[in-house]
Formats: C-alpha cells, sequence, structure tokens
C-alpha cells in the first residue's frame, strides 16, 4: 500500500501482540486508501462488511484485513445510531488520528509502521501495554454503548493478555451486560468462539463471572448469587481446561462440544424434572435439548452443523449405561461416539459413581474389532486412537 501512494499501518491486536512479545495469528492493516483503492492495489482481495467496509487480502497464506481510516461523523448522519446508542454503520472515512480514537481500548489503537517499525500513539495506549492495563479510549458508558461486543472483549483481553482494566473501564460493565440482548445473536456466537476455543477459555470464563457477563451471554445458565454470575459446574470447568490444552497442541476443537458442555447443566436439570413427572429418559433429554437449545439461540445463533452434534452427546449419555449385549456395542460405530464418549469422561469427573461406566467403554474400544470412529472430539486421549479413516467407521462390531 505505501509503494502504491497510501498510508498505511499495522494496527490492533498485530502490533500489542508484537510489543507482547507474541506471534500475531493474523495482521489488521489501517490505510488513508478506501476499499475500492485497496482493490485496485490488491485486486484478488475481498470486500466485506457492513457495518465496518474492510478488505480481506492474503498474503502468503496469512491474512491480512485492511480497513481504511475511520472518522466520527457528526451526529446527524442519517440512520448510522440506533436509538439505544448502537452504531450501525461506522464507513465514514477520516484521518490517522480520528481511526485510533474510534477503536475500543487503547492498547489496540497503536499503529506500526511496517517499514520503520515506529509506533505512532494518540492515546497513551504504548503505557498501558507496558503497565499491564486496560482502558476504553473515550468515555466508557457511551462506548459500551455504542457497541456492547465491547463489553465482551474487556473480559476476553483481562483473560487472554492477564491486563488489568481501570475502574473507569470495569465498573460500568455490570450495569450495561444486560446491552448484549441487542446484539445479533450471529455475532455474539463469533464472539463465543473468540472467547472460548482461542486457548485460554479457563481464564475467560473467571473474567465473565467477575464482570457478570455469564448470564447475559447464556441466559439459560442457573444464575448463582450475584446478579450476571451463573452456577457451572465441573464438567464445565474440565471441559474448558481440555479445549485450552487441545489448543495449545494445536489439536482441533468444535463450538459442538463446548455448546455440549456450557449448556449441560440445564439440559441435566430439566430432563430430571420431566423424568419426576414420568418421562422416560431419552424423551425427556430429546425435549430438554430442545428447549435449552432454542433458548440459548436466542441469544447466541448456533449455527446447525454444531448444535446437532451437541445434541447427539447429550443424548448418547444414558446409552452409556447400557453396557450389556450386542446392541450395547452398537454404540461404538455411531458418528458421534467419540465425542459422546469423552464428555462421559468429563462426567466421570465430576460424578465418581460414572468411573466404572467410563473404563468399561474406554476398555471395549481398545478390544473392539473396527477402528474407533474418527477422533475429531475433545478428549483425554485415554481409549486407544487410530488413524482417523475416511467415510463411515466400520460396523463390524454388530
Ligand atoms: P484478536 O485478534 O486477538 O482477537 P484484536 O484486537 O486484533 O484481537 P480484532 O477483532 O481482530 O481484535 O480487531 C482488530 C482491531 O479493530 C482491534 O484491535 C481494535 O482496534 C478494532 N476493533 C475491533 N473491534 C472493535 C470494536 N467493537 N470497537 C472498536 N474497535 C474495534
Ligand atoms: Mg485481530
Amino acid at each position: 500500500m505505501q509503494e502504491a501512494g497510501y498510508e498505511a499501518y499495522i494496527v490492533g491486536g498485530s502490533v500489542r501482540d508484537i510489543l507482547l512479545g507474541k506471534i500475531p495469528k493474523d495482521f489488521d492493516v489501517a490505510t488513508s486508501a478506501t476499499p475500492e483503492q485497496v482493490k485496485v492495489v490488491f485486486p484478488r482481495c475481498h470486500l466485506i462488511g457492513r457495518r465496518f467496509r474492510l478488505a480481506h487480502v492474503r498474503l502468503g497464506g496469512v491474512l491480512v484485513e485492511v480497513a481504511t481510516f475511520r472518522g466520527e461523523a457528526g451526529p446527524s448522519v442519517g440512520d448510522r445510531v440506533h436509538a439505544d446508542g448502537r452504531i450501525l454503520r461506522d464507513n465514514v472515512f477520516g484521518s490517522l488520528a480520528e481511526d485510533a480514537r474510534r477503536r475500543d481500548f487503547t492498547i489496540n489503537a497503536l499503529f506500526m509502521d511496517p517499514v520503520t517499525g515506529d509506533i505512532t500513539d494518540f492515546v497513551g495506549g504504548y503505557r498501558d501495554l507496558q503497565e499491564r492495563r486496560l482502558r476504553l479510549i473515550g468515555d466508557p458508558v457511551e462506548r459500551y454503548r455504542e457497541d456492547p461486543v465491547r463489553l465482551l472483549r474487556a473480559a476476553r483481553f483481562v483473560a487472554k493478555l492477564g491486563v488489568e482494566p481501570e475502574p473507569d473501564t470495569a465498573t460500568p460493565i455490570p450495569e450495561l451486560a444486560p446491552l448484549l440482548a441487542n446484539i445479533p445473536p450471529a455475532r455474539l456466537f463469533e464472539e463465543v468462539c473468540k472467547l472460548f476455543l482461542t486457548g485460554h477459555a479457563a481464564r475467560t470464563l473467571e473474567a465473565l463471572q467477575r464482570f457478570q457477563l455469564t448470564v447475559p451471554l447464556f441466559p439459560v445458565l442457573p444464575q448463582r448469587g450475584m446478579q450476571g454470575r451463573a452456577h457451572t459446574g465441573v464438567v464445565l470447568r474440565e471441559a474448558l481446561l481440555n479445549t485450552d490444552r487441545r489448543v495449545q497442541a494445536s489439536q482441533p476443537v468444535t463450538p459442538a462440544f463446548l455448546f455440549a458442555a456450557l449448556l449441560w447443566q440445564p439440559v441435566l436439570e430439566r430432563a430430571t424434572a420431566y423424568q419426576e413427572q414420568g418421562e422416560q429418559e431419552f424423551a425427556s433429554l430429546e425435549r430438554a435439548a430442545t428447549e435449552v437449545l432454542a433458548l440459548q439461540t436466542e441469544r447466541t445463533a448456533i449455527p446447525r452443523r454444531f448444535s446437532a452434534v451437541t445434541r447427539q452427546i447429550w443424548v448418547m449419555q444414558p446409552r452409556f449405561n447400557r453396557t450389556r449385549g450386542r446392541r450395547a456395542m452398537r454404540l461404538l460405530s455411531q458418528p458421534r461416539f467419540r465425542a459422546a464418549y469423552d464428555f462421559l469422561l468429563l462426567r466421570a469427573i465430576e460424578d465418581p459413581s460414572l468411573q466404572t461406566t467410563a473404563e468399561f467403554w474406554t476398555e471395549a474400544q481398545a478390544s473392539a474389532p473396527s477402528p474407533a470412529p474418527p477422533a475429531r472430539s475433545q478428549g483425554r486421549g485415554r481409549g486407544r486412537r487410530r488413524r482417523r479413516s475416511r467415510g463411515r467407521p466400520g460396523r463390524s462390531a454388530e
């Protein structure tokens, strides 16, 4: 971009990570060029986004998000601002200094010249980063109202970077947390994935609890004590630690398993209540699963390819109790056996009476003549792990 005569800087999380000595996973670039001008320089880039228009440029396998400097629009600009203070469109172009002020936290508003390595800092972000301080730019309440996802981003950066929010940045969070209800569920699903599938899930849950954001984000979770904090059990805690270990080890993680762990508590409570009313175990679980998923997807979308697996993980749990007969062994050839089994192992940490059952299925896998189902699940890999085979797992266990 500089060679083409434009201003261009590395900005956002990538600069922050470089200064913290980490390797950025992707790069954000701010430029004086409009998206159309970026397209002329990089004809193969993709222009995306509505709220913020961006160009996605792939360079040597790395994704670079190139955004034009954003500016402050006057208050009279059409339908840009919603009645609740949310900014719906933010495509007014501006100067470098204005762009810095539109960003969320000071540590995210540093510009690095990619050629000289010089840092431009309009907001005191460099010092904040050195002192591990999280500070919203401008008036925190106003900035949270403009975009309540910043509430979650605050919790995420506390967990991910170990920064400590300034009182003015931290204090309004619990009170403003209900504003998350106004965010499109698809955007919140993306945020949940960033919160829990990027290697610091356990600390993220602690931060969400601390800022009373857990229930606003997962309204089906049973509230515990103070407003906004949820009762979270051993299964969830262990699942998050396990997810973090998997991310560390570059193993795949999936939202399906994450949501199975997140929402298990309310599913179990509902299913138990229906059983007390005389409903069958499977039927009660099915019904509880449907209800809990429906309630949660009002807040965070869960694409069906994930929620279908989440449901299977839950509904398979009682089937593990049947350990006799050839029919029981059919479970081994179910496509979701492995994920459901990993989930059983987490449940057995909470409830030691499940240990024997868990061990039975660990053994059963090791001695089964057919290859174990694909290991695309989260787990501690106690059973025998085979190479992933293409197509459906063998059915010779029948
Ligand atoms: P990471 O990449 O680790 O998730 P990040 O800070 O790079 O963190 P991105 O979502 O990639 O987060 O955003 C890039 C930059 O865009 C941010 O650093 C920030 O300057 C700006 N930004 C992102 N989201 C917002 C927001 N909701 N409000 C204001 N500025 C934002
Ligand atoms: Mg980023």
